[in-house]
């Protein structure tokens, strides 16, 4: 260990074969274990490129969601999600919401803010009055930080002054920023480090920080859809109890954060998925939609499920500030193509599509949730998980899955008792 510790030390002026060779030899993996960290050499060079101490690639399994229709449009959608449920839940929410006309979006704005926190500030209200005084000057000073985002058609377009705390003199100001097709994390950070600047020199104010917020609050975007209740029918429940359960279990999420939190959970399972597979930053899309969810001082539930006038109606609004261009979406070629699966024009459509994938996911959560409970669907997959953790052949997962569901058995050591007996019955 001692040895090991010695040779990473500056890990990350080294090769990545280099790095591979040195944990190679550190013993503290088998050559098994090692070999599971080969990598493409081409695509190696890439990532290495793209973060520190990179030593191999991890891959999740990528599926396709179906049947969203969204604005008359119908979408293939990849999601990359390690959780057995996901990809089949969605695409059986989307297709309740198909056969109901499909899913509709509405975008009023697509701005990305960012902060500049001041401190020590002596008189706020003064210095609010000032800086608001100067705007024009303040967006003029953001745009020649970044002027190709000018030439695209964007920039800074408003800020906004919001005293934090009159008594320990903290202030913010707020930049608003069109970043047209980019997430624009990085060009908001270099137009506020240049009003930072500027806010020192020019106002001999001192500033604490300069950073763009996750809290994306102008990049909202809605979906809704409406549902014919004779579509949610299930087993002896009818359609309208099937609605109306929604609807209440809806409410209770804005009740109560213990469920708001899961009830957010099963929403983010959808949007983190593609998300991720459309080379965006999740972390950033989680932190906005949490804070979004807290915005009134509750944490409560990010959709909405009302019964009215004979029909289901589903409404999420979310920050969703995805970019179409930028960060990695451009570098790594499976983000390029599944861009091209999604055929979406701009970040704007890219943006509604990940938000009707959270009400689609959402439905089916709840649905299943006020009908025959979460697991009876988990079940079936989690148990192709279990027949693949115990070893089962992909010939032979269907067969242990089915005898497992038969024997009603869940567990590890039934699954190894029962592919023993398949391979057995088959000679092998
Ligand atoms: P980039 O830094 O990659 O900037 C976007 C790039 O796209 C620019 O170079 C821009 O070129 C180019 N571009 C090409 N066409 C267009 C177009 N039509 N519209 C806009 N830009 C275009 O990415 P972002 O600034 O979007 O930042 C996203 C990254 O920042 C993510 O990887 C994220 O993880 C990371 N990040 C996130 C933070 C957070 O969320 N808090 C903080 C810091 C980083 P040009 O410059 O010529 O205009």
């Amino acid at each position: 260990m001692e040895v090991f510790m010695k040779a990473i030390h500056k890990f990350y002026q080294k090769s990545w074969q280099e790095r591979l060779a040195i944990l190679a030899q550190s013993q503290l993996l088998s050559d098994d274990e090692i070999k599971l960290f080969q990598v493409n050499g081409h695509q190696a060079e890439l990532f290495d490129s793209l973060i520190e101490n990179y030593v191999t690639d991890y891959s999740l399994p990528q599926g396709l969601a179906t049947n969203y229709v969204i604005d008359g449009h119908e979408y293939l959608i990849p999601m990359v999600t390690e959780e057995p449920s996901v990809v089949a839940a969605s695409s059986n929410g989307a297709g309740l919401v198909k056969r109901a006309g499909g899913f509709q979006s509405h975008i009023t704005e697509r701005l990305m803010v960012g902060q500049v926190v001041l401190e020590k500030v002596a008189e706020p209200a003064k210095l609010k009055a000032t800086i608001l005084a100067q705007e024009a000057d303040f967006l003029a000073c953001a745009n020649e930080a970044h002027p190709s985002i000018v030439k695209r058609g964007g920039g800074a377009r408003f800020l906004e002054v919001r005293i934090l705390s009159e008594s320990e003199g903290l202030l913010s100001l707020d930049l608003a920023v069109d970043v047209q097709e980019a997430m624009g994390a990085n060009m908001l950070n270099t137009m506020l480090e240049a009003l930072a600047q500027k806010i020192r020199q020019e106002l001999g104010q001192e500033v604490l920080m300069a950073i763009l917020s996750n809290y994306a609050v102008h990049s909202l975007v809605t979906v809704t859809c409406e549902i014919e209740p004779k579509l949610l029918a299930k087993g002896e429940l009818s359609g309208e109890e099937v609605a109306q359960k929604i609807a209440l279990a809806s409410h209770v999420a804005q009740l109560d954060p213990s469920r708001a939190a899961t009830h957010n959970k099963g929403i983010m399972n959808g949007i983190d998925a593609v998300v991720l597979a459309s080379g965006n930053d999740w972390r950033a899309i989680e932190a906005g939609a949490h804070a979004y969810a807290s915005r009134d001082g509750q944490y409560r539930g990010l959709s909405q499920w009302n019964y009215q006038d004979g029909k289901l109606h589903g409404s999420l609004t979310l920050p969703m500030p995805v970019g179409s261009v930028g960060g990695s979406i451009g570098v790594i070629p499976l983000v390029k193509a599944n861009h091209q699966l999604l055929q979406i024009k701009d970040a704007k459509q890219l943006a509604t599509v990940i938000v009707a994938v959270g009400l689609g996911q959402n439905l089916a959560a709840l649905k299943a949730l006020v009908t025959d409970g979460i697991q009876k669907g988990h079940m079936h997959l989690q148990l192709k998980t279990l027949a693949v953790k115990v070893g089962a052949t992909q010939s032979e997962v269907t067969s242990l899955v089915a005898q497992m569901e038969k024997a009603g058995k869940r567990d590890e050591n039934s699954a190894r008792q029962l592919l023993a007996q398949i391979r057995e019955s088959r000679g092998n």
